[in-house]
């Protein structure tokens, strides 16, 4: 079997090691091409040294000696800075880029993987929520294939499989409602976010899970979907679900509906988008009926959980709109880990910033890095006020 060439962006995240261990598990289907990291410099180095790949990149320039250093008598080549990323996708070795960064800083060096023809395995759903329709419209053009790795939108790709898309009346994104579900407005107001980090299934980087217990992680599922699979916004649904097993559903317009199940785990839609079409045997546990005799299913909170909703009104909106939710959702989520913000003036910053930015209808790539620069700018300062307000509050 001709081996799959694989360059892991975000190598030492929750989904890079998990997908690590994925690529562990099949040295027969799989070759590393590229790792690369953020700043957690011993991660990399000793990633590179068990899976030997012709190049790491290290985004934080003064990690790059310490990395150069560990791994001079190697024929590895090590590079610093997010532009090496660009460079690195579009080696012509690569046959798939997976996209495990954090944020919007992973849409350019999926931009430049879609330039170059790759397959793109995306967890990074900022990037699509940020600049979907100039995303899909170069991988449309350049005929690069985006394999969902978010287990909600792997689901619903299962759902898909042998269906035609015109006969899908709409779908539904299964949401845990994180730590917080059943609680009211009242109640949230002083969390902190050690209580916000303990999520009741999965065990993610701290930016997704603080998205999780404010279902801004859903929010920005519904704008990923939106894209993957060129859905109207009337036709996303989200549905509450706290076992997380049923991992999303997708109903024809026969009203039949189609669920993808299986326990919570991220190793399996990352392995089915790095082996897609095909499906692999693995050692991952499996789901036993005999320990879930209830699966429940409620409607989501959206008076309670905000964020949810300004992202349905900035989808609907269209344009920039997402880019401005995303930006200002980075900074808040920032300031919320450092105890900078509260638990629900994040959705406050959210909305005002998006009545503070201006409405780009199709905004092109420098626009969309202009909205994400300014709106950042906003949202702090907002921040800064909002510290003010809460602090005097407590
Ligand atoms: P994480 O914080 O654990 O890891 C992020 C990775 O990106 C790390 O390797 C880090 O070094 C790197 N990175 C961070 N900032 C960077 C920068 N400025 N430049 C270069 N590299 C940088 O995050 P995660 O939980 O693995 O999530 C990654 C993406 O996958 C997110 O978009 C998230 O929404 C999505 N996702 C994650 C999960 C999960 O279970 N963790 C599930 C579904 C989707
Ligand atoms: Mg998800």
């Amino acid at each position: 079997m001709e081996k799959k060439s694989i360059a892991v962006l975000g190598a030492t995240g929750s989904i890079g090691t998990q997908a690590l261990e994925v690529i562990r598990a099949h040295p027969d289907r799989f070759a590393v091409h590229a790792l690369t990291a953020g700043s957690n410099a011993d991660l990399l180095i000793a990633q590179a040294l068990e899976f030997r790949p012709c190049v790491v990149v290290i985004a934080d320039p003064d990690k790059y000696k310490q990395v150069q250093t560990a791994l001079a008598g190697t024929a590895i080549n090590v590079l610093a800075g997010n532009e090496a990323l660009e460079e690195v996708v579009q080696h012509k070795e690569v046959d798939t880029v997976l996209c495990a960064l954090v944020g919007s800083v992973g849409l350019r060096s999926t931009l430049a993987a879609i330039e170059a023809g790759k397959t793109i395995a995306l967890a990074n759903k900022e990037t699509l929520v940020v600049a979907g329709a100039l995303v899909m419209d170069l991988a449309a053009r350049k005929g690069a294939r985006i394999l969902p790795v978010d287990s909600e939108h792997s689901a619903i790709f299962q759902c898909l499989a042998g269906e035609q898309a015109q006969q899908v009346d709409k779908i539904y994104l299964t949401a845990s409602g994180g730590p917080f579900r059943g609680k009211r407005r009242a109640d949230l107001s002083a969390v902190t976010a050690e209580q916000a980090l303990r999520h009741p299934n999965w065990v993610m980087g701290a930016k997704i899970t603080i998205d999780s217990a404010s279902l801004m992680n859903k929010g920005l599922e519904v704008i990923e979907a939106k894209w993957l699979f060129d859905l109207d916004v009337s036709q996303i649904d989200v549905v509450v679900h706290p076992q997380s097993i049923v991992h999303s559903l997708v109903q024809f317009k026969d009203g039949s509906i189609k669920a993808q199940l299986g326990l919570p785990d991220m190793k399996l839609p990352i392995q089915y988008a790095l082996t897609y079409p095909d499906r692999v045997e693995n050692t991952f546990p499996r789901f036993d009926f005999a320990d879930f005799s209830t699966l429940t299913f409620e409607r989501a909170d959206r008076d309670t959980f905000r964020n949810l909703e300004l992202a349905y009104r900035a989808l609907a909106m269209g344009g920039n709109m997402p880019c401005i939710l995303n930006a200002a959702n980075e900074v808040v989520v920032a300031a919320f880990l450092k105890g900078e913000t509260g638990f629900l003036a994040m959705s406050d910053v959210i909305e005002e910033t998006l009545a503070a930015v201006t409405l780009i209808q199709r905004p092109t790539l420098a626009d969309y890095e202009s909205t994400d620069q300014y709106s950042r700018i906003i949202a702090r300062e907002l921040v800064t006020k909002s510290k003010k307000i809460y602090h005097i509050e407590k």
